[in-house]
């Protein structure tokens, strides 16, 4: 490698696996971020006296990389994920409910039984479920070319009531994306990896502290501690490229030399500081084809004795998808009702949004009483949108500039925009990088 600083743009989850990783391999970096705090998408946000989220967020078990990257920088995992078998108790408005509950038997058995005894379906439709488990396990679900989950769920014979209880609100909560548009391709891959390895994949990972607790600022703390440093308020504007090789960036008029560059930003953000550059003009104007889906997170506070029967309840046939009970934060009686994707809520004011998340959680709860206070969160480009064939257009981690590296949830990951797909991107990027210098 030619003399020069690695830097890093961007401190969501993404960039500070890259920084992290890259540091442990021994190379110290250079952490730019414009906001005034780190985590991106993924952080702590204000609420009253108390922190909350600025998106209420699940961990699964899969999330392997996620959780050795926590390993790594010295978190207490249990300390800070509350670990739960995979069990989904969702209720319909008039109180019917559907629920699905994996037992402690190895994978893919769990997943089978927890169908065979799934409440709320008929024997037809607990098998047709099963159908399909069990074609994910003998690898029979791969696909010619990518198709919507709907149409996948239609040609795999789920009814109506299958796709309304279980696998649209799954598609909503993974893919952040509507049925009718989301990739097949990118929803089998997680179910693959959620359900056919280790029973404990599918466990469901609720986080005990606020996000920033449970990576970005031990991240920080590591990559400080080892001779990296983190710099906050700093929006990087502009790249400098010698012929076919970066050798700096630029924060409105302070250049900061670097011979490894990773942007670890949305692919908005991104676009931006590309499209300058005839070499990478391709790249950006793919980049500006990307789709983005909102999550609204509806925060209310009841009294403290105010408790959901489970930490994550399904609402069904209503406007809010699932309920959290942040208890688990230590805030008891506050609730955290989560929307994905987009919808006639989103134009609606805060102040209709929270009357009708509400009286929804009333019609199933009598006795609660009204919610004292309560904040709406809208996060207008939470993720990008996995639609059919996204993964096509997916950047590699590698560009055509040597040096200039990408990283981020929606680069070539075959994950949809999570917390894992942000984390292994960033992984993915330094095994490249070390390849490369190395
Ligand atoms: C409300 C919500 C709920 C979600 N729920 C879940 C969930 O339950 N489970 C799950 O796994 N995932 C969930 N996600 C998705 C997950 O949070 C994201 O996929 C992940 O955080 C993306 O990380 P990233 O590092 O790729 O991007 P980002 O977090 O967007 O990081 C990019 C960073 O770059 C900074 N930046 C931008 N431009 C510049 C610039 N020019 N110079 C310097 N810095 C810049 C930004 O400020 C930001 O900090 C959710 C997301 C949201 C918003």
């Amino acid at each position: 490698m030619n003399s020069g600083d690695t830097v890093v743009v961007g401190a969501g989850w993404a960039g500070l696996a890259t920084a992290v990783s890259l540091t442990r391999a021994g190379i110290p970096v250079k952490l730019y971020e414009s906001a005034r705090q780190i985590g991106g998408r993924a952080r702590r946000v204000p609420f009253q006296d108390l922190t909350v989220d600025n998106g209420q967020h699940l961990f699964i078990g899969a999330y392997r990389e996620t959780l050795s990257l926590m390993e790594t920088v010295g978190v207490d995992i249990p300390k800070v994920l509350l670990r739960q078998p995979l069990q989904l108790i969702s209720k319909y408005q008039d109180g019917k409910a559907f629920t699905l509950k994996a037992p402690r038997l190895p994978a893919p058995m769990h997943l089978l039984w927890s169908l065979l005894t799934a409440q709320g379906l008929s024997a037809q439709e607990r098998w047709s479920a099963i159908r399909l488990g069990l074609k994910l396990k003998l690898g029979r679900l791969k696909l010619m070319q990518d198709i919507s989950i709907s149409k996948f769920l239609h040609l795999q014979n789920q009814s109506d009531t299958l796709n309304e209880a279980l696998w649209y609100p799954l598609c909503l909560a993974i893919m952040n994306t509507h049925p009718q548009q989301a990739s097949a391709e990118i929803f089998i891959r997680v179910l693959a990896d959620a359900f056919l390895h280790q029973q404990q994949d599918s466990n469901l990972l609720y986080a005990r502290t606020d996000l920033s607790d449970v990576l970005p600022d031990p991240a920080v703390d590591y990559i400080e501690q080892h001779g990296g440093q983190v710099q906050l308020g700093q929006r990087i504007s502009r790249l400098e490229i010698d012929g076919n090789r970066i050798t700096g960036v630029w924060s409105e008029n302070n250049f900061h030399a670097a011979s490894q560059v990773v942007l670890a930003l949305p692919p908005y953000a991104t676009a931006p500081l590309l499209e300058s550059q005839p070499a990478l003009k391709a790249l950006a104007s793919n980049l500006q084809q990307f789709e983005y889906e909102p999550i609204c997170t509806v925060y209310l506070q009841y009294p403290e004795s105010v408790q959901l029967p489970v930490p994550m309840l399904g609402l069904l046939g209503s406007i809010g998808q699932w309920a959290f009970d942040r208890q688990i934060c230590d805030q008891p009686g506050l609730i955290a009702v989560v929307i994905s994707s987009s919808g006639i809520h989103m134009d609606w004011p805060n102040s209709q949004l929270v009357d009708v998340i509400s009286t929804e959680l009333a019609n199933l709860f009598p006795t609660w009483p009204q919610p004292t206070n309560t904040q709406v969160i809208r996060e207008k480009r939470a993720t990008f949108a996995s639609l059919v064939n996204i993964n096509q257009s997916r950047p590699t981690n590698q560009t055509a500039i040597e040096g200039l590296w990408l990283a981020g949830d929606f680069t070539q990951t075959g994950y949809p925009a999570t917390l894992e797909g942000a984390v292994r991107s960033g992984v993915q990027c330094t095994h490249q990088i070390l390849e490369q210098i190395n």
